[in-house]
C-alpha cells in the first residue's frame, strides 16, 4: 500500500467520458488499498480558450487578472472528478490551490511554489478520502491567485509529492511514457523504460513538452520518484531516475528534442571593441526578452557579426530594439529570421564518447541541411536550422544514433 500523487493532463480529462474513465482508474487504485492525491489540469483546449477570450479584450491583459481567469479551468475539472468519484462510492474532496494551500511568490503567470501546507490533505487521507487538487495554480502571500506557467500542473503534482513524501509521483498523459523523441512527429520513436533527471531536464528545456521543466527540476532537487504513464492504457511508463547505473552499456544519445518557437537576429558589422555584447544584449534583457544561443564571429576587418536567438513571440520586439542599438553602435545593419528551429541530441553517454557532434553534423550534411548556429554542453548538442528541415533533421538523427524502434518501418 502506497501514497501516490497522480497528475492527469488536459487530454486525460478532456471530456465527461474521460473524467469518468479517470474515476474508474482511481477506483481500482483505491481498491488496491493505495492512498491518492490527484492533481488535474483543465480540460484540453480550455486554457487556450480562456487566453483567447482575454486577447479579444486587451493585447496585454493585466497578469493578475490573467491568473484569475486561467485558473478557472482547473476548478471545473476538480469538481467534476469528485462528482464522478462520489458516483462510484468513493469519498473525495476537491481543493483549489489557495485552499490547499499552495503558497507561491507573486510573479503572476509564472509563479514559483514556496511552500505547501499538508495538514488538510493529511486529514483527508487519514479519513480515507481521495484528495483532488487543481493543478497549475497557487496563491501568493497577499491572497492573490497565481499560476505556474503553461504545463504547470506537472509541477503541482511533483511539489505535492515532495511535500507529502509520496512513494511516487505519476504523471498520466496521452502517451505511454517518455520517448526518444516526440512520437507524434517520428513514427519510429521508442518508449524509454528509464531516463535520468539530468537528461529529462535537458529534453524538457530543449522543447520536449511532455513534462514542464520546473517539474523535472523540482523532482530532481527533492528526489521525488517520478513516472510518466498513459491514462488511456496500462503499462510501466517511463521512470525518471537519479542515475541509470544498472545499464551495462549506455546509449550515447538518449533522445532528440526540438523546438519550433525560435527566431534569430544578427547585428551585422559591429565594431569589434570591448562592451559591444553588453550594449546589444543589455537593452534586450531590460525588455524581458530571454536570449537563448549567442554566436559572435571573429573579426576580420575590425567589425564582427553578432547573432543570437530568442523566442519567436519576442522577435518583433527584439528587432525594434536592435535597430536602435545598431544605429547607436554604427553597425552595418540588422538581419532577422523567424523561421528557424532548434534540434538537440541529448544523452549522458556523450560524456564518455568522442565525435558525437561531428556524427550529428555529418548526418545533417548527408541530408543537405545547413546548420546556422551550434551550442553544446556536457550532455547535449543543439543546432539551429531552417524550420522547413526540422522533421527531416529529427528523423535523420533518430536513425543515425540508432534510436529507431526495432519494429518501425522506415518511411523514406
Ligand atoms: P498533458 O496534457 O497530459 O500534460 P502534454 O501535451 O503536455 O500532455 O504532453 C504530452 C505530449 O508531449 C505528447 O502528446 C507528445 O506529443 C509530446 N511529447 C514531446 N516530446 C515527447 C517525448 N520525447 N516523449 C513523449 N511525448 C513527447
Ligand atoms: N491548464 C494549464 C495549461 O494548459 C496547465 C496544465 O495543463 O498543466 O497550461
Ligand atoms: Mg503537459
Amino acid at each position: 500500500m502506497a501514497l501516490y500523487v497522480q497528475k492527469y493532463g488536459g487530454t486525460s480529462v478532456g471530456s465527461v467520458e474521460r473524467i469518468e474513465a479517470v474515476a474508474d482508474k482511481l477506483k481500482t487504485f483505491r481498491e488496491q488499498g493505495h492512498d491518492l492525491v490527484v492533481v488535474v489540469s483543465a480540460m484540453s483546449g480550455e486554457t487556450n480558450r480562456l487566453i483567447g477570450l482575454a486577447s479579444q479584450i486587451q493585447a496585454q491583459p493585466n497578469p493578475r487578472e490573467m491568473d484569475v481567469l486561467v485558473s478557472t479551468g482547473e476548478q471545473v475539472t476538480i469538481a467534476l472528478l469528485c462528482m464522478a468519484l462520489d458516483k462510484r462510492g468513493i469519498s473525495a474532496r476537491s481543493y483549489t490551490g489557495s485552499q490547499v494551500k499552495i503558497l507561491t511568490d507573486s510573479v503572476h503567470t509564472k509563479a514559483r511554489i514556496r511552500d505547501i501546507e499538508v495538514s488538510r490533505m493529511r486529514e483527508d487521507l487519514e479519513a480515507g478520502r481521495v484528495v483532488v487538487v487543481a493543478g497549475f495554480q497557487g496563491v501568493d502571500g497577499h491572497g492573490n491567485i497565481t499560476t505556474l506557467g503553461r504545463g504547470g500542473s506537472d509541477t503541482t503534482g511533483v511539489a505535492l509529492a515532495a511535500a507529502l513524501k509520496a512513494d511516487e509521483c505519476q504523471i498520466y498523459t496521452d502517451v505511454d511514457g517518455v520517448y526518444t523523441t516526440d512520437p507524434r512527429v517520428v513514427d519510429s520513436a521508442r518508449r524509454l523504460d528509464k531516463i535520468t533527471f539530468e537528461e529529462m531536464l535537458e529534453m524538457a528545456s530543449l522543447g520536449s513538452k511532455v513534462l514542464q521543466i520546473r517539474a523535472v527540476e523540482f523532482a530532481g532537487k527533492y528526489k521525488v520518484p517520478l513516472r510518466v504513464l498513459s491514462s488511456f492504457e496500462d503499462g510501466p511508463g517511463t521512470l525518471i531516475t537519479i542515475e541509470d547505473d544498472e545499464a551495462v552499456e549506455k546509449p550515447v544519445i538518449s533522445g532528440i528534442a526540438f523546438n519550433r518557437d525560435e527566431a534569430k537576429l544578427t547585428v551585422q558589422g559591429v565594431p569589434d571593441i570591448p562592451g559591444v555584447a553588453s550594449r546589444i544584449l543589455g537593452p534586450i534583457s531590460a525588455a524581458n526578452v530571454e536570449v537563448d544561443m549567442i554566436v559572435q564571429n571573429v573579426a576580420a576587418d575590425q567589425t564582427t557579426d553578432f547573432t543570437f536567438s530568442v523566442h519567436r513571440n519576442d522577435f518583433d520586439k527584439a528587432e525594434a530594439i536592435l535597430q536602435r542599438v545598431a544605429a547607436e553602435l554604427g553597425a552595418r545593419g540588422v538581419a532577422g529570421d523567424n523561421k528557424i528551429a532548434k534540434v538537440s541530441i541529448v544523452g549522458v553517454g556523450m560524456r564518455s564518447h568522442a565525435g558525437v557532434a561531428s556524427k550529428m553534423f555529418d548526418a545533417l550534411a548527408k541530408e543537405g541541411i545547413n546548420i546556422q548556429m551550434i551550442s553544446t554542453s556536457e550532455i547535449k548538442v543543439s543546432v539551429v536550422l531552417a524550420e522547413k528541415y526540422l522533421e527531416l533533421a529529427v528523423r535523420a538523427l533518430h536513425s543515425e544514433f540508432d534510436l529507431d524502434a526495432p519494429e518501425a518501418v522506415s518511411e523514406s
